[in-house]
């Protein structure tokens, strides 16, 4: 657990996947070696050339709210288009609950975007239908990500992997009247008492990072800003599943720079080691210090 003045945060891991390098276009084997000591092992296998890709919530307490940010890839869901994740079967509730959370006691659930690894848990299979997990969160996603994933709202033309979790995941929840769910800019401030969102567009078009402050502390949720923390040392490289890698590069830059200024906790969707850290500027570019504590 990490203190953010008075929020907790909680890292609860659904399950740890093996990348291939190929998760960059740019990727330079080289760029290894000034990182090597503590990227290797952690973060990078050099001899799978593979990186530890980690599928995991965010849990945010205050005492008086419990948050989730983004749910994973969800038990048992079809993914024909990205088997990594079909037919998952994790004890993700029983990690959550290790935490003191019942699904029941979830607050809000905070959507950083709607990829297929950020919602799945949104859900859970009851007989034939998918029916809410977290039944009296209010549910929060930006209307931009609504509408680019919605077949009905645009979303169609799309080839078929983008849109099924939002059909089995995402549709679910709208379309539940006994859910609240919110749809925002992603540029709220104070949303929630000490928790502002902040619009981080590229890697999906309407992805929002959210920013917990309390006490002069900040802890910053990025989502997939970035993949691993190999791009603090090569901002410009995008992952193959960023949707606008132009857009997505600029964002990049923006969030790393206010992350070296502001010195906050960074809190990614997917980094390996301790999930988290901090930027600290290094000469031209920037370096990642890891937090020694695991949250
Ligand atoms: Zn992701």
């Amino acid at each position: 657990m990490i203190r953010i003045g008075r929020f907790t945060i909680d890292c609860v891991e659904e399950i740890v996947l093996r990348e291939p390098k190929e998760l960059y276009a740019d990727w330079d084997e080289s760029a290894v070696d000034p990182i090597a000591d503590w990227f290797v092992g952690p973060y990078y296998d050099p001899e799978s050339g593979t990186f530890a890709t980690s599928i995991h919530s965010w849990l945010v307490r205050d005492g008086e709210r419990t948050i989730v940010i983004d749910t994973g890839g969800g038990n048992g869901k079809p993914r024909p288009a990205s088997g990594r994740f079909d037919g998952l079967n994790q004890p993700y509730l029983e990690e959550l609950a290790g935490k003191g959370v019942h699904a029941e006691d979830v607050t809000h659930v905070l959507l950083t975007h709607l990829h297929v690894d950020h919602v799945g848990w949104n859900t859970r299979r009851q007989g034939d239908a998918w029916v809410p997990t977290f039944t009296n969160a209010r549910h929060v996603m930006t209307e931009v990500e609504r509408d680019w994933r919605d077949p009905e709202r645009g979303a169609a033309g799309k080839p078929e992997g983008p849109t099924m979790p939002f059909v089995d995941s995402v549709k679910p929840i709208l379309d539940d009247d006994s859910v609240d769910v919110d749809l925002v800019k992603g540029d709220e401030q104070e949303f929630l008492p000490g928790i502002s969102f902040m619009q981080v567009p590229g890697h999906a078009p309407g992805m929002m990072a959210i920013q917990v402050q309390d006490g002069g502390e900040e802890a910053l949720f990025i989502a997939d800003v970035m993949h691993q923390p190999i791009q603090i040392y090569n901002p410009d490289w995008s992952s193959r599943y960023c949707e606008d890698k132009q857009v997505a590069t600029e964002t990049r830059k923006r969030v790393l720079e206010h992350a070296a200024e502001t010195g906050c906790l960074i809190l990614p969707a997917h980094f390996g080691g301790t999930h988290c850290g901090y930027v600290r500027k290094d000469g031209a570019g920037y370096a990642y210090e890891a937090s020694k504590i695991m949250p």
